[in-house]
């Protein structure tokens, strides 16, 4: 793999993992590479972390034309790296990109620089539990020209951030807002993609819910607004009755990777594991009989985050009395435990860097 590398003059100071928040502190380097209709993706290169040059007028500013994805290194206790299921994020990365007219990268090559960006990164990757090393790989179009056309130079960035524990003081039940105006995605729109637009139109309810004391927000589907899709930026998990679900892959739900392992695991704990969907209604009397066991959400960023209490118009429902359930804190266990290489990873998902 011919990748350029230009080291950075000025490493600088690896931050205290125990304070550092989440996204504000990059690594000394990111990984670059151009695209244009002609060429196809060339330039492979890894530079000092720098700002971008934009012209004004580009596509990405002008018309939010970006894919992203969101993925971390976990340093195992031998001390060495490894990634959690890449290959799944580069596919996810080809499925937005298509849906949002962008160039897709062959996902053999998106993996190869993935590893490569994180061998030259190895000492950013934190060693203190629960840290890691996020990497956040993003495509955008950047044509200088204002009208509406078939992109012909796109640009793909990596960049990376050691996070801390995501719950440096234990796991705590969130208070979630089911929203009942705005809605983040519907079928035949751009809901499956991880683009940033989606998000951009999510910051509206966000922002509403936290002005109410909820962490996050809990959207429905923006066609029959009836059923349980998923929540701001992860995906949601209930056990009821025993059981647990999950709403389905209707199009306008983001397919999780967090999702898609957890769903894996409980099968093979022998749990029932269902993909259908599910009512808001239904949700909340199964809150109210206490038939809603358990709640949680699934994300790379806090990989399992349990929901202690869910509201929806005036009604204020108390999960599991607010406390942790069985099922979330096992999940927790055996995922991070795999994350982490504390334990043989048994589905082969991991990929060592160095
Ligand atoms: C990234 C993301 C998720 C979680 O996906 P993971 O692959 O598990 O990190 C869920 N919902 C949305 C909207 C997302 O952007």
């Amino acid at each position: 793999m011919d990748v350029k590398i230009v080291k950075t003059q000025s490493p600088k100071a690896k931050p205290d993992m125990a304070t550092v928040p989440f996204g504000t502190y990059f690594s000394d380097h990111m990984f670059l590479m151009d695209y244009s209709i002609d060429k196809g993706w060339y330039d492979p290169r890894i530079v000092p972390y720098a700002p971008l040059e934009v012209e004004p007028c580009s596509t990405i500013m002008q018309y939010a034309s970006e894919v992203f994805e969101g993925l971390k290194a976990y340093r195992t206790p031998e001390g060495k790296v490894q990634l959690f299921r890449p290959d799944e994020n580069a596919k996810r990365m080809n499925n937005s990109a298509e849906r949002m007219a962008l160039p897709k990268i062959d996902v053999d090559e998106m993996v190869g620089y993935m590893k490569k960006f994180v061998e030259v990164e190895k000492d950013w990757v934190p060693s203190d539990p629960g840290t890691s090393l996020y990497l956040r790989p993003f495509i955008y179009a950047d044509d200088p020209c204002l009208s509406l056309h078939p992109y012909h130079k796109a640009v793909f960035c990596i960049i990376a951030c050691p996070v801390g524990n995501y719950f440096p003081d234990g796991m705590k039940p969130a208070p979630i807002l089911i929203e009942k105006d705005d809605v983040r995605a519907v079928r035949g729109g751009t809901g499956f993609a991880k683009c940033g637009g989606n998000y951009a139109g999510a910051m509206h309810a966000g922002e509403r819910a936290e002005k109410n004391g909820f962490s996050q927000v809990l959207w429905i589907d923006g066609v029959e607004r009836k059923y349980v899709e998923e929540a701001g930026g992860m995906n949601v998990m209930f056990k009821i009755n025993g059981e647990i679900v999950t709403p389905e892959l209707n199009g306008s739900v983001l397919p999780g990777i967090t999702r898609k392992s957890s769903l894996e695991i409980v099968k093979d704990w022998g749990m029932k594991a269902t993909e259908r969907l599910i009512t808001v209604e239904e949700l909340i009397k199964d809150a109210e009989s206490g038939a809603l066991e358990e709640a949680w959400m699934v994300g790379t960023a806090a990989v399992v985050c349990p929901i202690g209490e869910l509201a929806y118009e005036d009604k204020r429902c108390v999960i599991n009395g607010g406390k942790i359930g069985e099922v979330t804190n096992k999940l927790y266990e055996d995922l991070t435990a795999i994350q982490w290489g504390r334990v043989p990873d048994r589905y082969g998902w991991n990929v060592t860097v160095d």
